[in-house]
């Protein structure tokens, strides 16, 4: 009865939406907005209390429910969360598997800042509201449902097909790193917690979809000025804090060398379409010669744009003396830095040293919790897969590759070569998209295309 009433909410929301074509699977359509409610009532936040666990058990319980094997389906605790890997054997175990990864921890969520409160999930107005309902509890039931699915209609995989769900990708990434590990024989990875389609911000049709393809490398490097310090009554030229300061500004006005690669030549000559037209123009420019100056001049102003076409490093925090009337002993600062796919750390740390200029300017690399990854391939075969799966549901919505500025679990198996491929089938308009934010919500017409993109995406990549 659930699923019926369900089949029918969503069918009247397309109807209202418009852009995309219904294909109703009312049992897996109803099963994802169900789990996603349940899952949204667990509070699966970093710190005491931690449902974390108890989602897995949610997800495990379904995947078992549907047809995988119980001891093809593990949680595995690590401190005080969990992470899941359930595999459908493939028919020749020769092939590799496809992995289709995703996360069941969110962001704090403080219930007084809040509209309504955060655990409890609500479908009001055609939204899914709650804690996760974007990034990413909706994403991670709706593959799951869309396996479910696949058993009930008889498929039958070639490959593996594994599913998995880290249990602290918004905070230290530590079963994030073991899964990849243990995956690292993975033929391609689906990440259903990045890409994904945008709404135009008037009539609320699709407007374009990326893949994500790359990130950037996240960094730390901390520069340190020491001194003798002494009595500040008689001050002396060589001052830490002024020292430190003098360089500060070198690394203010450095310039990385602007550059491209396949991925985001492709994202600027096509996203160049939904940008304002001097945007537009430099973007176009930029891709056809990266060492275009006025596009240069133009993205680089733009803070949305200026992470795309090169490395970035700024100073994000500062500290230095130790009494009011001392002359400063000791000056520190952070210098955060996103690496352009390509280059390693160490060769930026190398470059920031050479802008430093100064050799009683110590620099060290403090990053925590992030490794160095390269873009994946443009792989022919999965843009194909995912073309055809998206054109299956938004018929001539364009396609198009983009590389994100921040770090995803799909860092964690670049590090070991595994291609990985942001595709969420998730759209929504910039406007409304509140992840790591208040009043979080998603769009529930986004059930029914997302599982039949689902099924053949998976056919395709499995068969
Ligand atoms: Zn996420």
């Amino acid at each position: 009865m659930r699923a019926v009433v369900m089949a029918a909410a969503v069918a009247a929301m397309l109807a209202v939406g418009g852009g995309a074509l219904a294909s109703p699977h009312p049992q897996a359509e109803a099963q994802a907005l169900d789990l996603a409610e349940k899952a949204i009532a667990l509070r699966s936040v970093r710190g005491p209390g931690n449902q974390t666990p108890q989602v897995a058990a949610l997800y495990a319980a379904a995947l078992v429910a549907g047809g995988f094997a119980p001891q093809d389906v593990t949680i595995t605790p690590v401190d005080e969360t969990a992470y899941l890997i359930a595999r459908w054997p493939g028919a020749d175990p020769k092939l590799k598997p496809v992995v289709i990864s995703g996360h069941m921890d969110v962001v704090e969520a403080k219930p007084a800042d809040w509209r309504r409160d955060p655990f409890t999930p609500v479908v009001e107005n055609g939204y899914l509201f709650g804690r996760g309902a974007t990034d990413m509890k909706l994403d991670g039931t709706l593959a799951i449902a869309a396996l479910v699915e696949l058993r009930r209609e008889g498929f039958k995989p070639r490959r593996d097909i594994v599913i998995e769900f880290s249990g602290d990708e918004e905070t230290t990434m530590k079963t994030s790193a073991i899964i990849a590990e243990q995956l690292s024989n993975a033929d391609l990875v689906l990440n259903i917690d990045g890409g994904g389609g945008v709404l135009d911000e008037t009539t609320g049709a699709p407007s374009y979809f990326t893949w994500q393809g790359a990130e950037k490398t996240y960094a730390d490097f901390q520069l340190t000025v020491t001194n003798e310090g002494g009595h500040s009554s008689e001050p002396r030229r060589d001052n830490a804090i002024d020292r430190l300061a003098a360089t500060l500004l070198r690394i203010q006005a450095h310039r990385f060398t602007p550059e491209l690669n396949d991925l985001t030549r492709a994202y600027f000559v096509k996203a160049a379409a939904y940008q304002p037209a001097e945007t537009a123009a430099a973007m176009r420019a930029f891709a056809a010669d990266p060492a275009d100056k006025a596009a240069i001049a133009t993205l680089s102003a733009n803070p949305a744009m200026v992470g795309k076409i090169g490395t970035t490093c700024v100073v994000t925090m500062i500290s230095g003396g130790h009494a009011l009337n001392a002359l400063p002993q000791r000056a520190e600062a952070n210098i955060n830095c996103r690496i352009f796919p390509g280059h390693k750390p160490a060769d930026i740390m190398a470059e920031l040293a050479a802008t430093a200029d100064d050799p009683a300017v110590g620099v060290k690399d403090v990053t925590v919790g992030s490794v160095a990854n390269d873009a994946s391939p443009m792989r022919a075969d999965f843009v194909a897969a995912l073309t055809k799966s998206l054109a299956g549901v938004y018929p001539g919505v364009p396609v198009f590759p983009s590389m994100a500025s921040g770090a995803s679990d799909s860092m964690w198996f670049r590090y070991h070569g595994v291609p990985s491929y942001g595709a969420s089938p998730v759209f929504i308009k910039d406007s409304e998209d509140f992840s790591h934010g208040l009043n979080e919500r998603t769009p529930i017409a986004n059930i029914p295309p997302a599982i039949s993109y689902y099924l053949t995406l998976l056919t395709e990549l499995a068969k």
